[in-house]
């Protein structure tokens, strides 16, 4: 394996991937959050949303690493049941692989809540927060109830938006529980919140049963589930990007704010600084509380 180089060639720097955002400064924001975002992608399997074309032309989830990679970008083999293949998925673990990936017009990171060395014990607790159309206000006070749950345990979480219309609650854990505990867990908590507010919370799949309510959905603690990386970009016109807050923040801000453009200004702001602090501290033990 070769090292990685001290900076990637950007080809068609010109090219918009957003609207008023060319291909060079996409790959310029990608360098300037690399410190705190390739910590979150790490050992990770990662699946990326390319756009050759931008935002505006298609789209494609992709699993596998080019077969063009250069050989300094790591790969890690996983066994893929349902494609009746092997897949080698990237590890984004340097800040040049983040910018090689940018100039592939890879626009959203999806890694897995797994490290590539122990696939069966997830090391994310994930509570995906979906507020239904529109309603971002929802989602704030289903979270707040989450954060609540999550502390009545003793487990502290790190909260950001998620880029689209919601927010995501994570906790790093343990490599202890099987994904049937983390979903139990999950489900645990949706229940516990959805008891306390059955007007505002849901654990109901299905939109149009829904009611206008917020989805927790259990589903994202799963070996082959992913979830975007804070500052990952999201495919929309607006450039947001997955964004890290702290709870003070909640009710004062709204997703939009967090973009492509904004977010190298705001990387001491304490969503960032509290992340990395979650980088750095011990993985937390999911409570039995939740599991049994
Ligand atoms: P939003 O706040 O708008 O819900 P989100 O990122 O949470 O944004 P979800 O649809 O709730 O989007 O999905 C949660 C996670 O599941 C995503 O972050 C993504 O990693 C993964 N995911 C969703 N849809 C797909 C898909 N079609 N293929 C692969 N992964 C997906
Ligand atoms: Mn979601």
């Amino acid at each position: 394996m070769t090292r990685p180089p001290d900076a990637v060639d950007v080809s068609r720097p010109d090219k918009e991937l957003w609207p008023g955002i060319s291909k060079r400064a996409y790959v310029d924001y990608l360098l300037a959050v690399a410190d705190d975002m390739v910590p979150w992608l790490g050992d990770r399997p990662l699946t990326l949303v390319r756009a050759p074309d931008g935002v505006g032309g298609d789209r494609y989830f992709q699993k596998a690493a080019p077969t063009y990679a250069p050989p300094w970008i790591r790969t890690v083999r996983i066994a893929a049941p349902s494609a009746r293949r092997d897949v080698d998925f990237v590890i984004c673990d340097h800040a040049q692989t983040l910018a090689w990936l940018g100039n592939q017009a890879a626009i959203e990171f999806h890694p897995a809540p797994v490290r590539a060395d122990r696939l069966d014990r997830p090391d994310l607790f994930v509570v995906d927060v979906d507020p239904p159309e529109g309603g971002f206000e929802a989602g704030v006070e289903a979270v707040r109830l989450v954060l609540e749950v999550l502390a009545d345990v003793g487990l502290r979480p790190g909260l950001k938006t998620t880029g689209g219309k919601g927010l995501h609650v994570v906790v790093p854990i343990e490599r202890r529980a099987t994904t049937e505990e983390l979903r139990t867990a999950a489900a645990r908590v949706t229940s516990i919140v959805a008891g306390r507010r059955p007007d505002l919370v849901t654990d109901e799949f299905r939109k149009d049963k829904r009611g206008g309510r917020v989805l927790l959905d259990p589903s994202r603690n799963a070996p082959g589930a992913t979830l975007v990386a804070p500052y990952s970009p999201r495919a929309r016109e607006e450039a947001t990007v997955s964004y890290p807050i702290v709870p003070e923040q909640l009710g004062r801000i709204s997703p939009e704010e967090f973009t492509v453009a904004s977010v190298p200004g705001r990387l001491e702001d304490p969503g960032p600084v509290a992340w990395r602090a979650l980088v750095g501290a011990r993985p937390q033990r999911l409570p039995a509380a939740l599991i049994a």
